[in-house]
């Protein structure tokens, strides 16, 4: 069976339920043969290159009320904050100094950034460094929205779908929470021409394995440029609390399979998987994922960002921070560069 999926990957065919479906059941036995295979996907197109991401954590305001999300609205435990343009442009400006050339805005939903707001923000940035691409991470909005946005200079958004069950999603989300619209936002961005990233947790509550490999479906549909997974981690201040943390086994070989299926997407190792396994990013990383985000957050705000417990941080105050990731990186076998790293799209694939 593992061959013939090798097969049809090597083919460019996709893969069906039913190979999905046997990977992710047969893990423990198959996933040296998924990782190896992986790892040729990712060295053929990436030449063990592994991309760097500038992560700004601008703002922890949202008024969407997650049941996973240690940032959502009713958790009154929470500091609040928002950066300031100053500590925005202090934060590119150390990441620019580095020689970054991707920088992400992620935050909650929060009404104070309003088009105006976010456009300036983006102008802000390529100021500092012209070169740079912008990655958007501010939840749904309008296509209207989206489309000033990129007028502004964004190019690239990531909004993971979360899971493509609609019965699933209603389980995780608050029911004004709706799944067709966030489907019709990722339409809505493609269309629009950003480079567009989805993606799902691991293992996050109610979650089967028929929930996975239709997620995986969907993605094989949707062909985003970029995909963000990462396994659901508790935080003690949500309604979901009680519920066990994904597993990093699982989010690992989600990822081969993603690059089985992606092979020229930006697939990140994500803060969630180095949170739960103290090699967590590492392990990411021979699973397949060329792409690593260190966090540029004003120092003051880090903390309060937090989506779930513990949350780990690479942060990057300094530039030997960024010479100590270049070693440990390498120590993999694996290189640090700071080229913008766009997606080079399908046609590469083969
Ligand atoms: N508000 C934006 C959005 O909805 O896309 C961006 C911020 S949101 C906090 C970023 C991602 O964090 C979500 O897409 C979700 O998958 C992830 N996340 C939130 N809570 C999590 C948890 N407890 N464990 C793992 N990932 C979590």
């Amino acid at each position: 069976m593992i061959q013939e999926i090798f097969r049809k990957v090597d083919e460019g065919r996709g893969l069906e339920r039913d190979d999905i479906r046997y990977l992710l059941e047969n893990r423990e036995s198959v996933e040296e043969a998924v990782f190896e295979k992986a790892r040729a996907i990712t060295d053929l197109h990436f030449h063990k290159k592994i991309y760097v991401r500038g992560l700004i954590e601008f703002t922890n305001h949202c008024h969407n009320n997650c049941y996973y999300c240690g940032i959502r609205r009713d958790n009154d435990e929470v500091e609040r904050y928002r950066i300031t343009p100053e500590e925005l442009e202090s934060a590119v400006a150390v990441g620019a100094e580095a020689g970054f050339q991707t920088f992400v805005l992620q935050g909650g939903e929060d009404a104070y950034f309003t088009d105006e707001r976010l456009a300036d923000w983006v102008r802000r940035i390529k100021k500092i460094q012209p070169s740079c691409a912008i990655t958007l991470s501010v939840g749904e909005r309008s296509m209207e929205s989206y489309a000033r946005l990129k007028e502004a200079g964004a190019d690239r958004f990531l909004l993971r779908h979360e899971t493509y069950d609609p019965a699933h999603y209603k389980k995780l989300h608050p029911k004004e929470m709706d799944q067709q619209k966030r489907m019709k936002c990722l339409k809505d961005l493609k269309a629009l021409g950003y480079q567009v990233g989805s993606g799902f947790m691991v293992g996050s509550p109610y979650q089967t394995i028929e929930n996975l490999v239709e997620d995986f479906m969907f993605l094989q549909e949707f062909q985003p440029a970029m995909i963000g997974i990462g396994p659901y981690v508790r935080h003690h201040a949500t309604p979901f609390r009680d519920f066990e943390n994904g597993s990093v086994e699982l989010t690992a070989m989600c990822i081969a399979i993603l690059r089985l299926l992606f092979p020229t997407a930006n697939i990140p190792s994500t803060t969630a998987m180095q949170t739960l396994a103290e090699d967590g990013r590492n392990r990411g990383i021979l699973a397949g994922a060329n792409v690593f985000m260190p966090n540029l957050s004003p120092p003051r705000v880090r903390k309060s960002y937090a989506l779930y417990d513990n949350k780990a941080a690479f942060a990057l105050e300094a530039a030997e921070n960024l010479r100590d990731l270049k070693e440990q990186i390498a120590e993999l076998g694996y290189e640090i560069v700071m080229s913008r790293g766009d997606f080079t799209g399908r046609e590469n694939y083969n």
